[in-house]
């Protein structure tokens, strides 16, 4: 049996991508999971798919620019299922384009959702994992952030803010009760392209991923593998690409 069985584990951005398949593989593995994004239709698709498949899991409509909606996700997740292991803060988008281009409403929706997304997620879990005296926050970040490329500084900027407030926090949290971990992937084959809106942009990411990039299993399968370890074991950065990528 594995060690994810009975957690309790609320993803965001689980509509698509990388956090469905999060989703799908936690609950097979055995965990009660609570599925958190806008598009409910596609969140309570999921849902009944897991369900149908035996596993436990409840969609919740949330939009983690909202600090009260991230609030709803984990109290959702207490009162399904009895408390919260693990937090995927994986909500993301990709407003890539040139500083100076100077897409400000860009900058700041993703500040929006990447940065303050995922501290509204922290702040929501927090009291939680603390009283119950374990709890992992798990996020995804990317190698944008690693390798820093034109037309993505400001999104990359996201990324790593956030892989620093994991950082800080797990120096904050040696007491052996928090848990935190960055995944890094490169280029997963998701929707995240939608986001871009530059068309020119948005097709030559498109074709990226269409050339050689990874599934979001491939990702899903390095969370699982943070998640799986024993309490005393903290799994800090992954970072997971196409092999092919430069
Ligand atoms: P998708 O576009 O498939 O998934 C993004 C998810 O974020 C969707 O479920 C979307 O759901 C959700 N989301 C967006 N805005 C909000 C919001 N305001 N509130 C709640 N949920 C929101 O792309 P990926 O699966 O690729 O993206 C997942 C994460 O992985 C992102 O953080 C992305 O930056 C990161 N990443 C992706 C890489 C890639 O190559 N694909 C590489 C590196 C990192 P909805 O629209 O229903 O709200």
């Amino acid at each position: 049996m594995s060690t994810i069985t009975g957690k309790v584990v609320a993803v965001t951005g689980a509509s698509s991508g990388i956090g469905e398949a999060t989703a799908r593989l936690m609950a097979r593995r055995g965990a009660a999971v609570v599925i958190g994004a806008r598009r409910e239709d596609r969140l309570e698709e999921l849902a009944r798919d897991i369900r149908a498949e035996g596993g436990r899991a409840v969609a919740c409509a949330v939009d983690v620019t909202r600090r009260e909606d991230l609030e709803r996700l984990v109290h959702r997740a207490v009162t399904a299922f009895g408390g919260l292991d693990v937090l995927v803060g994986n909500a993301g988008i990709s407003k890539i384009g040139p500083v100076a281009d100077l897409d400000v409403d860009g900058w700041s929706a993703m500040l929006d959702v990447n940065v303050r997304g995922v501290l509204h997620g922290i702040a929501a879990a927090m009291p939680v994992f603390r009283r119950q005296g374990r709890g992992h926050f798990v996020t995804t970040v990317s190698t944008a952030g690693l390798k820093i490329s034109p037309t993505m500084a400001v999104y990359a900027a996201t990324k790593n803010a956030v892989r620093t407030v994991m950082e800080g926090l797990r120096q904050e949290s040696t007491d052996g009760v928090l848990r935190t971990t960055s995944v890094s992937p490169g280029y997963v084959s998701t929707d995240l392209p939608d986001s871009i809106d530059d068309p020119d942009l948005r097709r030559s990411i498109r074709r990226n991923m269409a050339e050689f990039a990874i599934r979001p299993e491939a990702v899903a399968r390095a969370i699982a593998f943070a998640v799986e370890q024993p309490d005393d074991v903290e799994i800090g950065d992954i970072t997971i690409r196409p092999t092919v990528q430069d």
